[in-house]
């Protein structure tokens, strides 16, 4: 049978070459934090898929209520019948909503698809079309969502036209506010969040009257923007601007969403009620569910037959985030997500500036919960080299083993580790990436 290798070659000559890749493993299966290769590799994965398979790789309470359910019936189609996975999960996710108001939900498969889902919605309950997005904000890779999406040119370079009627809005970024002055020691954001609310009110004067905008869509925490968790005071402040205006506000918890940053929904810090919410990635464990939850009164001025598709809130998927919810419960991952982010933000806090000072390097290490971003910077300084990141990340990966990713436009990495991980898993993690680090220090 073909090595690795001669699989990986193949896979390489005949996968469109428009797919950025961190490595060319050929993937044969997956226990809790470990991947392994084909060719017998072992690998840490503190990706999880980006930010999806929470309960860890194959985790058992998931992988019987997939076998479970594959044998019952997979395809139980949602224009044609109701089936009982979805019903139990509108039920049980009832239970984990940032707020009761949001009982009423659509399915889907994809993050992207559950954005233009909310996109549709937004118009059709408001009647108003202008959409504003956030700097540095990522929704998809449909025509739509490319058209929300500000966090890299990469995206949507040479896809155009795109969808017009966007607007973006800065967001209060304090590691690049102006003069650093919200991020100095012992600073707040108060400078950074009143100056981004202030670009809101005027983008609303000058740009887009509230009379035409529908909605307002924010990620909680940026994701592939940085790993930037937005004030609670700069969600308060929307809200508020969005309850005057009648505007619509939406989060985007593809990625901060189901525990991720030690909350159910990363709204919850602020603590801010969306008027829809919508959910994806670690939702299922890997597989692909998506949707949106919102109130009943918007949900109701959808005509019959306007949302739909083929595969939305399939079965099978349902079932994998029935077993997610499980996991949750039985192994209390909100509670595991509070100590492990603990320790990795005590070991970073405690080993990073240190090992970086002697090199005239300063990293910014922020998150919340187990999304975790260190943005490395020292322009015109000895040993900073723009690429930093992704230099760790690829000397992680070869010589330490561990496949971690970078993020957004500066030098960034981010963690994401699973919800369930230990904590001599985590202090391995650990060892590995600062071994990387000192190498390409070195
Ligand atoms: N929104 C956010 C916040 C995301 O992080 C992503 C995926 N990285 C998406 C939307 C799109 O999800 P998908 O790739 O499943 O379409």
């Amino acid at each position: 049978s073909a090595t690795e290798e001669e699989l990986a070659a193949y896979g390489v000559a005949h996968i469109t070459k428009g797919i950025g890749r961190s490595s060319t493993m050929v993937i044969e299966r997956g226990e809790g934090v470990w991947l392994h290769s084909v060719g017998g590799r072992k690998v840490f994965d503190l990706t999880t898929g980006i930010g999806v398979t929470s309960t860890g790789h194959s985790h058992p309470t998931v992988v019987k209520a997939v076998q479970e359910q594959a044998a019952r019936i997979p395809h139980a189609q949602v224009n044609l019948v109701l089936h009982k996975p979805m019903i139990d999960l509108i039920s049980r996710m009832q239970e984990v909503m940032p707020h009761s108001s949001l009982d009423t939900f659509f399915f889907w498969n994809s993050g992207a698809e559950a954005v233009e889902a909310a996109l549709k919605l937004a118009r059709q309950a408001t009647k108003k079309s202008n959409i504003i997005v956030f700097n540095g904000g990522y929704h998809g890779r449909t025509i739509g969502t490319m058209s929300l999406t500000t966090s890299k040119t990469v995206y949507r370079t040479g896809f155009g036209p795109l969808m017009p009627q966007v607007f973006v809005a800065p967001v209060p970024y304090a590691h690049h506010c102006s003069g650093n002055i919200c991020n100095q020691p012992g600073a707040d954001n108060s400078h950074c969040v009143n100056w981004a609310l202030e670009q809101m009110e005027l983008l609303l004067k000058m740009q887009s009257a509230p009379e035409d905008t529908g909605a307002m869509i924010i990620e909680p925490v940026l994701g592939e923007g940085g790993y930037v968790p937005m004030p609670a005071e700069f969600l308060q402040g929307l809200r508020k601007i969005c309850d005057k205006n009648g505007i619509l506000l939406v989060a985007d918890e593809v990625q901060t969403g189901m525990g991720r940053t030690g909350k159910h929904w990363a709204v919850e810090h602020a603590p801010v009620t969306p008027d829809i919410l919508i959910f994806a990635k670690g939702i299922a464990s890997g597989y692909p569910l998506s949707g949106i939850a919102s109130r009943r009164d918007l949900m109701d001025k959808q005509p019959a037959g306007s949302m739909g598709g083929t595969y939305g809130g399939n079965a099978v998927a349902c079932a994998a985030a029935l077993g997610t919810l499980d996991v949750f419960k039985a192994e209390n991952l909100l509670g595991n997500v509070a100590v492990r982010s603990e320790q990795f933000f005590g070991s970073l806090r405690s080993n990073l500036p240190s090992i970086l000072a002697k090199h005239d390097i300063s990293v910014d290490i922020r998150g919340l919960g187990l999304m975790i971003g260190l943005e490395f910077s020292g322009p015109g300084t000895k040993k900073y080299k723009k690429g930093i990141a992704a230099e760790i990340a690829s000397t992680a990966l070869d010589k330490y083993d561990m496949l971690i990713l970078t993020t957004s436009v500066y030098d960034t990495l981010r963690l994401i580790p699973p919800l369930n991980i230990t904590e001599a898993e985590t202090t391995e993690a650990l060892r590995r990436l600062y071994a990387s680090l000192e190498d390409v220090l070195a």
